[in-house]
This record gives C-alpha cells, sequence and structure tokens, in this order.
C-alpha cells in the first residue's frame, strides 16, 4: 500500500509562505501529475514528499507511515531529475546499480536487478557506455533505470522531459505511462505542460500560488473546468473567454456582449444559469468547438488579424469585439486578414464563469 496523504502541510523560505495548507491524496498506484504555471508550488511539494524539503507543518503519510521527519533515504521514495544527475565517470550499469552498491546489495543482486532495469527501458546495449556517449532519451532512461533498481513506493518525477526535444518528449511520455502500468507503482509526477499532464495522468492536480484550483481526471478538467484558471490553464490553444451579461426575456434567456451580439442559451441550461442573471459573466469557448457548421448556431463575428494553418485544421486569430479570439477553421477556408467571419459558437459546449469569482457556474 503506498499510499501519499499531505494532510495541512505548508511550506515557508525565510518567512515566506509559499505553500498555504494544502490537502491532497495521491491513491496506492495512482499516476498523478501536478500541473500549475512557474512558482506555483509543484516542485516544492514534491520535494516535501521526497524529504528534500522539511514541510514548515502537517504531515505526510506514505502509506501507513507517518514521514513528515524522516530523511529522504528512509521513505522508500525514488526521484527522477530533469537534469537526469547521472555520474559522468560511471556507465551506464554502474550508473544504474549505483544506489544498491552504496547499500551493500552483493554484486549478483546487483547485477540480476540493472539487467532487469536494462531490459524493461530498451538499454541493453549502452550498459558498458558512458553518459556522454548517450543521446537525452537514452541519458533519461537510465535516470529512470536507477530509481527502478531501488524498486521504490513511489516513484517521484520533477519535469523529467523538460529538456528532451519535442519528439523525444512524446516518445518518453508513452513509455513513462508503459512503465507506470507495468511496475503498478504510485507516481507523483511534476510538470508545467499541461499536456503532458493531461496525456499521462490518471488524475491531474492543477495549481496556482501553492493552492490547488482542481484535481480531476483530465476529461473532467477539460469538459467541466471548476473556475477560469483551471479553464485557461488546460487545453491548447486556450479557451476563448468574453466578457458580458445573462439577460432574460420570458422563458428565454440570452448572453450579451460588445457590439449588441446576444448568443440565446440553450432551454436546459437556464435553470442552472439563471442566478446569474443580471451578473457580469464571462463566457468560455474552446477554439475546437467554434469549427462545427450549423445553421442553428449562433454566431459572433471574428475580425481576423493571422492565420495559423495547422494542416488538419486552420486557426484564424483575432478579435470579437474587444476579446481575443481564436478560432478553428477547416483547413480548405479561404480566409484572408481583416475579413470579419461569422464564427458559430456550439452551444453545448459553452462554459460560464462569474466574472466577480470566476466560478464556474454551469
Ligand atoms: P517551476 O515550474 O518554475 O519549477 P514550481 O511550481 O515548481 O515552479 P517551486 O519551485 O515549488 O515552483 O517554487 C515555489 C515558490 O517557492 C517560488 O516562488 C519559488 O521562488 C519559491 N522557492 C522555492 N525554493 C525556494 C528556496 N529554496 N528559497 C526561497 N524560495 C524558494
Amino acid at each position: 500500500m503506498s499510499q501519499v496523504r499531505l494532510e495541512q502541510v505548508t511550506k515557508s523560505f525565510g518567512g515566506v509562505s509559499v505553500i498555504p495548507p494544502l490537502d491532497l491524496v495521491i491513491a496506492d498506484k495512482e499516476f498523478v501529475v501536478l500541473v500549475g504555471p512557474s512558482g506555483c508550488g509543484k516542485t516544492t511539494t514534491l520535494r516535501m514528499i521526497a524529504g528534500l524539503e522539511q514541510a514548515t507543518s502537517g504531515e505526510i503519510r506514505i502509506g501507513d507511515r507517518d514521514v513528515t521527519s524522516l530523511r529522504p533515504g528512509l521513505r522508500n521514495c525514488s526521484m527522477v531529475f530533469q537534469n537526469y544527475a547521472l555520474y559522468p565517470h560511471m556507465t551506464v550499469a554502474e550508473n544504474i546499480g549505483y544506489g544498491m552498491k552504496v547499500r551493500g546489495t552483493t554484486k549478483a543482486e546487483i547485477d540480476k536487478a540493472v539487467a532487469e532495469a536494462a531490459r524493461i527501458l530498451n538499454l541493453g546495449a549502452y550498459l558498458n557506455r558512458k553518459p556522454s556517449a548517450l543521446s537525452g532519451g537514452q541519458r533519461q532512461r537510465v535516470a529512470i533505470g536507477r530509481a527502478i533498481v531501488r524498486q521504490p513506493d513511489v516513484f517521484l518525477f520533477d519535469e523529467p522531459l523538460s529538456n528532451l526535444d519535442a519528439k523525444l518528449r512524446i516518445e518518453m511520455r508513452t513509455e513513462i505511462k508503459l512503465l507506470h502500468r507495468r511496475l503498478q507503482t504510485t507516481i507523483v509526477y511534476v510538470t508545467h505542460d499541461q499536456v503532458e499532464a493531461m496525456t499521462m495522468a490518471d488524475r491531474v492536480v492543477v495549481m496556482n500560488q501553492g493552492r490547488i484550483e482542481q484535481a480531476a481526471d483530465p476529461i473532467t478538467l477539460y469538459e467541466l473546468p471548476k473556475n477560469l484558471f483551471v479553464a485557461a490553464f488546460i487545453g491548447a490553444p486556450s479557451m476563448n473567454f468574453i466578457e458580458g451579461s445573462l439577460e432574460r426575456n420570458g422563458t428565454a434567456m440570452g448572453f450579451r456582449t460588445t457590439g449588441d451580439v446576444v448568443i440565446p442559451i440553450p432551454e436546459n441550461r437556464v435553470a442552472k444559469l439563471a442566478e446569474a442573471t443580471g451578473q457580469p459573466v464571462v463566457l468560455g469557448i474552446r477554439p475546437e468547438h467554434t469549427m462545427t457548421v450549423d445553421s442553428s448556431f449562433p454566431t459572433i463575428p471574428l475580425k481576423v488579424a493571422d492565420i495559423e494553418p495547422l494542416g488538419p485544421h486552420t486557426l484564424a486569430i483575432g478579435k470579437a469585439g474587444t476579446a481575443a479570439f481564436t478560432a478553428q477553421v477547416s483547413a480548405g477556408s479561404r480566409i484572408a486578414h481583416d475579413d470579419v467571419i461569422n464564427v458559430p459558437i456550439e452551444p453545448d459546449k459553452m462554459h460560464f464563469f462569474l466574472k466577480s469569482t470566476g466560478e464556474a457556474i454551469g
């Protein structure tokens, strides 16, 4: 059982609080990704689990053990760092087996564990090479190999793919996911890359200024972001936001924004949104939900400033009223700069947030 539990954990550096009381439970065998903008406290949280930073207050438990005051070596976590942290003078095999050697494990056992890690990670052909003779992806696999041989209760990954090029990052994403499936170990993984988070995690924890904004599976985060921060952070290109207000006309409801544009609200959503009538709200719509052309869909005018052909589709980037807006249009669309196009909005894909709090209202 290697559940990780953080209870009311805080961290201050020199009296400056960076993590206010934080509660987080990571289930046994779960793959959890902590994601958020630079400086939001992801690495600090990970390092507190590892014991590389001491929590200022609160309790950290791994399985049924209170590890809050234990030194890193006694927590049975293995950490993989962004910079690989390999010993340059040792071979791949020596790097992978080093931790076991230090602990006095016999040579036969080390050789067996190294061979097994090399098999899992496809490193068999490189065991006698020094790290300098390896590619970035191979080095990262060695760093993972070193973590595997310790058979930890919990793997901790701190931005392990940041130093790799885009193609290799995608390959390593898949490898780490397969590794998780094979080893069935709890993983806590830190990244600032929301695509990495969404594609790898069982559950994504979106952090902002030391707090958890939302913790949910990737699809829930995408479809039901709890607030403007999560809505803006998850998804690429980012969700569009248009300010306006909700107005009622008998049983009908509409979202009014600049330029006298009124977007009708589907009947099945009126009850939920009714409370916000008359208040400033923000309409959120993802670029990919502006592509389906259906004559029953409302439209908003978009003045196009830039066009990005991506192959499968094209992005039209510009302004809807005063709001920056990106629409996804079909690849063959004949659009030119300064055109004003009518962008369809999928009614069921509209998100609404209270402007005052940023909370999602439906
Ligand atoms: P990044 O993605 O840039 O690595 P992060 O989300 O991992 O960011 P942390 O590294 O956890 O963020 O840092 C959280 C906050 O704590 C930041 O404001 C950072 O400046 C501060 N901080 C981290 N380590 C220290 C330290 N040793 N001394 C003082 N402040 C620190």
